[in-house]
């Protein structure tokens, strides 16, 4: 018999979306029934509501989410029925070039897939009610009580870790504690500047503590935002409306500049300001983004002098290692979540979620599923 369950449709660009009851596929070899307790709204899914990121439609949108392990295809590998699962957004081939060269975030086979939004083998795993099938945003689509993903894609966490938290490791807090765990190659002591603390930024202030910074200064428009990064690891606050950014990191650093500078606001200004802040020699991790066609510009001279700058996505994420630490780093109380979720919030209220997002009164807004 077919499954069928309720899930959030997007139609069209700028429309709401709509909850409605959509149809499982049945399952592959390798595939994944994962009834989703939990998802968080996350940036780039507002990017496809709005319509600045484009993908065929109807989707499903939703790349952010936890839940259990119903039902597991002959094949899979890694997962087991009953297991408490944290959702992976890139599956990636092994056996490509990058791939070869340990970037499972560039694999050839993703990245060729991606904007098709479907499922890895190519395929769609829900239809809509009239049968037609859906598209699923990165892989998954899991604004729904079920997603259907690939083996590689359900990583299982310790089931002590509540779902709503659970969920916010799958995008936003990897993104943003993988920058400086995986890449900043943060010393202890060094001096850590990070630029928008929304769920990415507030992660990246935690994975700068937690490598053992010294100063870490988080930049902000909003003083609650600040207040929050001081609570997660903040030594200082510089509020950007008032406050020179770069100065602020000069203050702090013997007026080199600041070791490492990550970026999580995602805008032309803040990725201006980076290089500018960053001492010679320093880091900048970009993690922000802004609409591919639009131009930034940045001073010559403050891309001199021996400075590394990379644009990152999921912050280095290898999901099998990185997603159990980062729940147990959570259970252990070295991590902090719950302050992330500003709204929990049924299915039926994702609209409202969205706008709220938008508004920026939101750090995170979580979807729970009974
Ligand atoms: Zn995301
Ligand atoms: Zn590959």
């Amino acid at each position: 018999m077919t499954l069928q369950y309720r899930a959030a449709v997007l139609h069209a660009a700028q429309t709401p979306l709509s909850i409605e009851t959509v149809a499982a596929a049945s399952l592959k070899p390798t595939d994944v029934l994962v009834r989703i307790r939990a998802a968080g709204l996350c940036h780039t899914d507002l990017e496809v509501i709005e319509g600045s990121l484009r993908y065929p439609l109807p989707i499903v949108l939703g790349h952010e989410a936890a839940g259990v392990v119903e039902q597991i295809g002959p094949a899979a590998r890694g997962v087991r029925v009953g297991d408490h699962v944290v959702l992976s957004w890139n599956p990636h081939c092994g056996h490509c070039f990058y791939c070869d060269r340990d970037t499972p975030i560039l694999c050839e086979e993703s990245l060729g897939k991606g904007p098709q939004a479907l499922s890895f083998d190519g395929e769609s795993r829900a239809m809509l009610a009239d049968n037609r099938a859906l598209q699923q945003l990165m892989f998954l689509g899991s604004f729904g009580e079920y997603c259907i993903v690939s083996d590689q894609q359900a990583i299982p966490v310790p089931k002590e870790i509540p779902f709503d938290r659970a969920c916010l490791i799958g995008c936003g807090v990897m993104t943003g504690v993988g920058a400086a765990l995986n890449l900043g190659a943060i010393a202890h002591g060094d001096s850590v500047m990070v630029i928008g603390c929304g769920a990415v930024g507030l992660a990246a202030v935690q994975g700068a503590r937690l490598a053992g910074a010294g100063a870490i200064i988080a930049v902000d428009l909003d003083p609650a935002k600040l207040a929050l990064a001081a609570r997660m690891g903040a030594t200082r606050g510089v509020n950007a409306s008032t406050d020179d950014v770069v100065a602020a990191g000069r203050r702090d650093t013997g007026g080199r500049g600041v070791d490492v500078v990550i970026e999580s606001a995602g805008s032309a200004s803040a990725f201006r300001s980076t290089t500018e802040a960053v001492r010679p020699g320093g880091q900048v991790i970009w993690l922000g983004k802004i609409d591919v066609n639009k131009d930034v510009s940045f001073r010559w001279g403050s891309l001199m002098q021996e400075k590394r700058i990379r644009r990152v996505s999921y912050g280095n994420a290898r999901p099998r290692r990185d997603f159990p630490l980062l729940a147990r780093a959570y259970l252990d109380g070295t991590l902090m979540l719950d302050e992330l979720i500003s709204r929990r919030i049924k299915l039926d209220e994702i609209n409202d979620g969205f706008a709220a997002l938008k508004r920026g009164e939101t750090i995170r807004s979580v979807i729970t599923f009974d």
